[in-house]
């Protein structure tokens, strides 16, 4: 286990978290052990840590008894007025020379919309530092026993959001030419629009059977895994009751799971993945 000893050996590699300051931190797509060391040194030092509302609440076990805790819950489809509300807060505890953590899900970098608010930061002079996490679009993929590359399957992945931010399918996606060039496809917020995408790509020339399997809240204890195909997977999704979060692949390297699922160890003490 995990020691004082462990954490002052941590704390010799570990950057300053001056005060005044953000860290913006990946927390990675759930489990409480899918941090990474420098996301956990940061929740024992930061005075205040705003997090998202895909962030575990298990992770505010770490923090100081003394520190602040903001709940910056946004999820898909509100107003982007929220998301300014949020900036604001982290530069006004920076502003008043707090150690902000800015704890958010998965890598704070993809679909998370970090770049704006390092943005902010800048514009209003504060330092930070952006330390990654595992993305949903990864992390997930192994707790479900699907590589997210197999040599005989894929060469090349390609992340997307299946809504931009008017929640509408990307328009600036050229469906026609993913379809084509696109090997694995990982897509993140896709559920809503799922059947216009996967029309999109049998369009482009995608077989009608081609493998899409979903995955519901990975790596928590209520994970699921779905399996269809494109042609059937907008009624599956209906039929199924699938909600997000959830992160969708399209891919050959999906039917790898069948042939070791039942070798998996389980991730939690009860769950198997
Ligand atoms: N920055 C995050 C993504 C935020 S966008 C990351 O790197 O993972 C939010 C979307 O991420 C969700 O709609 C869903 O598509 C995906 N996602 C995040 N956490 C997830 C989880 N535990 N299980 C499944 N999908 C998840």
């Amino acid at each position: 286990m995990i020691d004082d000893s462990d954490i002052q050996i941590l704390a010799k590699y570990m950057p300053q978290f001056p005060t005044g300051s953000v860290w913006l931190v990946g927390a990675g797509p759930g489990h409480i052990g899918l941090i990474s060391a420098m996301g956990l040194f940061a929740l024992k030092q930061a005075d205040v840590i705003i997090y998202d509302a895909l962030v575990n609440k298990a992770f505010l076990q770490f923090i100081r008894a003394d520190a602040e805790t903001i709940y910056a819950g946004k999820r898909g489809g509100k107003p982007s007025s929220t998301q300014q509300n949020i900036t604001d807060a982290i530069v006004k505890y920076a502003q008043q020379g707090k150690r902000v953590l800015r704890l958010k899900g998965g890598d704070p970098f993809v679909f998370g919309r970090g770049g704006e608010e390092v943005e902010a930061l800048a514009k209003a002079n504060i330092k930070f530092l952006a330390v990654p996490g595992i993305t949903a679009g990864i992390g997930g993929l192994a707790f479900a026993n699907i590589p997210a590359t197999t040599r005989e399957t894929n060469q090349s992945i390609t992340f997307l959001t299946g809504h931009d931010a008017s929640g509408i399918i990307p328009s600036a996606i050229d469906w026609s030419n993913l379809a084509k060039g696109a090997q694995t496809i990982v897509m993140y917020m896709a559920l809503k629009n799922i059947g216009e995408i996967c029309d999109r790509l049998m369009a482009g020339g995608r077989e009608r059977h081609e493998p899409i399997a979903f995955i519901r809240n990975a790596s928590l204890p209520d994970q699921q895994v779905w399996q269809t195909n494109l042609a059937e997977a907008s009624e599956f999704v209906q039929m199924h009751g699938i909600t997000p979060p959830a992160i969708v692949i399209i891919g050959g390297n999906i039917a790898l799971r069948s042939r070791v699922i039942d070798y998996a160890l389980p991730f939690y003490q009860q769950v198997s993945g």
